[in-house]
């Protein structure tokens, strides 16, 4: 049996053009689009949804069931149909047309993560079809809240286990091949992430200005004061280290830089001392990777410019790296503010996610699949800077791991969440070539 390219491209750009864009409190019409794209779903694939049982999980998510021919170490395979919001007028396309130009499709979701989702159900129905049945059972869970944390993947995570399964694998969104490699890295290299930094948001305010009219005002407002502390804060980052998947990325990359700089990835704790106190200008993103970060983001005064404000906050967004906790950070921010009446409040956050294992078969497989799929290129563990649903369900195993498969240049990568995200159709296609190949492995 052969792929049928036109077929895949027309139920992707069907999936494009619903706009199941995800807001904090949804209304009936929106929640009608969401429901529309799993009707959509059924009627794309029909050999899937005949043969398998299909679940709604709460609210939005999807499960399908597709039974293997022996019990335990079954697979997960994950995507979100949820989308953010785009500004049209800043686009070359229609955001929701799904235009085809240039062997491109336009539109949000294009990358993050319809593609994936399109490409899971096209290798499952592409295999249904050919009589196909996998050695342990697969899981297909789409969540339709990932872009507002919503309880989705939370709730097919306790969906799974409730059901008593103890998966061996599970796959979903994040790092991509990397056409450019890494600095000093010779080869493209595919970046899977076996972990992802928590996410905290922090409230930093101080109260009793004791208002007033701003003709007569004291040396500092509090928002004066604040602003010392966001400089403290700035001027003090989080210490530098060397976290595992850190030092397992540095470690699979080394055979592949040239000789001068190969002792540096070889054994990357005996250079930890240097690597980490290079980090600071190395850039943000090298910067991130080493150390947990906090980027004041919000600030909140008196609207009037006439009144002294008797209160003023800071709002802080931290990225905590493995080995940091939302104490801890709290405990770091407290530590460098100096002004004794600005307090510090955890207003939601996630600890670092646990580090998933490397030395096993689940990921050998997923290393010879990509390896398979994508000539000539490095596979290297690593750990996300963002977050993702998988972190919901690394209670169900240690082998959870975050990689898109497909090719994503720099420029591509930064069309996530911003304008004329596009996938070029063959990414698209090759990425339904990784999961048929995934799935008769697994
Ligand atoms: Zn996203």
């Amino acid at each position: 049996m052969k792929l049928k390219k036109s077929g895949i491209l027309e139920r992707f750009r069907t999936m494009i053009r619903l706009k199941t864009i995800s807001t904090d409190s949804p209304g009936k019409s929106e929640e009608a689009v969401f429901a529309q794209f799993r009707a959509t779903l059924k009627a794309l694939y029909p050999a899937v949804f005949a043969k398998y049982d299909a679940f709604l999980v709460g609210r939005r998510g999807i499960l399908i069931h597709i039974p293997g021919r022996q019990p335990g170490s079954e697979s997960v395979l994950m995507a979100h149909y949820d989308v953010v919001s785009a500004d049209e007028s800043a686009w070359a396309f229609d955001p929701f047309g799904a235009v085809l130009h240039e062997g491109r499709i336009y539109g949000r979701g294009t990358l993050d993560t319809k593609s994936t989702l399109c490409a899971v159900m096209e290798a499952a129905s592409f295999l249904t079809e050919s009589g196909f049945v996998p050695e342990h059972d697969l899981y297909l869970a789409f969540g339709g809240e990932e872009e507002v944390s919503g309880p989705c993947a939370s709730e097919l995570a306790a969906y799974l286990e409730s059901r008593g399964v103890h998966p061996d694998f599970i796959l979903d969104e994040g790092g991509s091949v990397i056409p450019e490699g890494l600095p000093g890295v010779r080869k493209q290299a595919a970046m899977v992430g076996i972990a992802e930094k928590g996410t905290a948001n922090y409230m930093i305010s101080i109260e009793g200005g004791n208002g007033g009219h701003a003709s007569t005002p004291p040396r500092h407002t509090v928002i004066g004061r604040l602003a010392a502390a966001a400089l403290e804060i700035e001027n003090h980052p989080f210490p530098a280290s060397l976290s595992p998947p850190v030092i397992q990325m540095f470690r699979a990359l080394s055979g592949e830089v040239p000789l001068p700089e190969r002792p540096f990835f070889a054994h990357p704790e005996l250079a930890a001392p240097a690597i980490c106190a290079a980090a600071g200008v190395l850039g943000p993103t090298f910067n991130a990777m080493v150390r947990s970060t906090a980027a004041v983001t919000v600030i909140e005064g008196h609207s009037a410019f006439n009144v002294l404000p008797d209160r003023a906050a800071l709002g802080v967004n931290v990225r905590l790296l493995y080995g940091d906790t939302l104490e801890s950070a709290a405990e770091h921010l407290r530590q460098v503010i100096t002004d004794p009446d600005a307090s510090v409040d955890l207003i939601a956050g996630t600890n670092p996610s646990p580090v998933s294992e490397t030395d096993c078969d689940a990921f050998r497989k997923l290393k010879r699949v990509i390896s398979e799929t994508w000539r000539d290129t490095i596979v290297a563990p690593y750990q996300l800077n963002g977050g993702t649903d998988a972190r919901f369900y690394t209670g169900l195993t240690d082998h959870v791991y975050r990689f898109s498969p497909m090719v994503m240049t720099k420029e591509e990568r930064a069309t996530v969440h911003g304008i004329n995200e596009s996938i070029s159709t063959d990414n698209l296609f090759r990425a339904v070539v990784f999961y048929i190949r995934l799935m008769r492995a697994l």
